[in-house]
């Protein structure tokens, strides 16, 4: 059992507020907000994205762990670390691109994971636009991570495109469905006519 207590010694909710303060700090990074119109899954998951805890091979080599190849399973080009998937692969590049262009934002520049869960805090209009572009970031880096282990665990092919429509169909059906925008047409969602 873990007692709590102040300078004095004794017990007082004053000193558990400053724990729990303290070690809500460390756990949650604050490039990391909580967002409900994605499932829980996929918030835990950009949890540890941004906390850097997400088992990529440069990970797995670091905990000692026998790797046949560390290189990255979408281009095979460059060792597999986070910010080299999400960020840097030519495959993510792509992926933001064409995810920039749809939401019509500028540009996504990501040299880092933290760069990425960071993009909707930069974009201007309502605090729900904000929100649809974070939820379309974590459902983004989500459909990559899924690719990734479908070409590493099935040798599917890396297919862009493939990758893309899937980001697109699920974030419409999570949006709607989480933020409860009912009337929300598929039409209006691919061409990002939606506030
Ligand atoms: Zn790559």
């Amino acid at each position: 059992m873990v007692m709590v207590l102040g300078l004095s010694g004794a017990f007082s909710v004053k000193s558990v507020k400053k724990l729990l303060s303290s070690s809500l700090q460390q756990h949650i990074p604050n490039s990391f907000v909580w967002n409900n119109w994605v499932p829980r899954k996929v918030n835990i998951f950009g949890w540890r994205l941004a906390l850097d805890r997400l088992p990529t091979r440069v990970a797995l080599a670091h905990r000692n762990i026998n790797m046949a190849s560390i290189r990255c399973p979408l281009c095979g080009d460059k060792d597999e670390s986070t910010s080299h998937l999400f960020a840097e692969c030519f495959v993510s590049s792509v992926v933001w691109e064409m995810v920039s262009s749809w939401l019509k934002i500028p540009p996504i520049y990501a040299f880092t994971s933290e760069d990425l869960l960071r993009v909707h805090q930069n974009i201007t209009g309502p605090a729900a636009m904000k929100k649809m572009v974070q939820a379309i970031i974590l459902t983004s880096c989500w459909s990559l991570w899924k690719q990734r282990n479908d070409t590493i665990f099935y040798g599917n092919r890396v297919d862009i495109s493939r990758i893309f429509a899937e980001i697109k169909s699920t974030s419409f059906l999570w949006v709607k469905n989480r933020a409860k925008m009912y009337s929300l047409e598929w039409s209006d969602w691919c061409s990002f006519n939606v506030l």
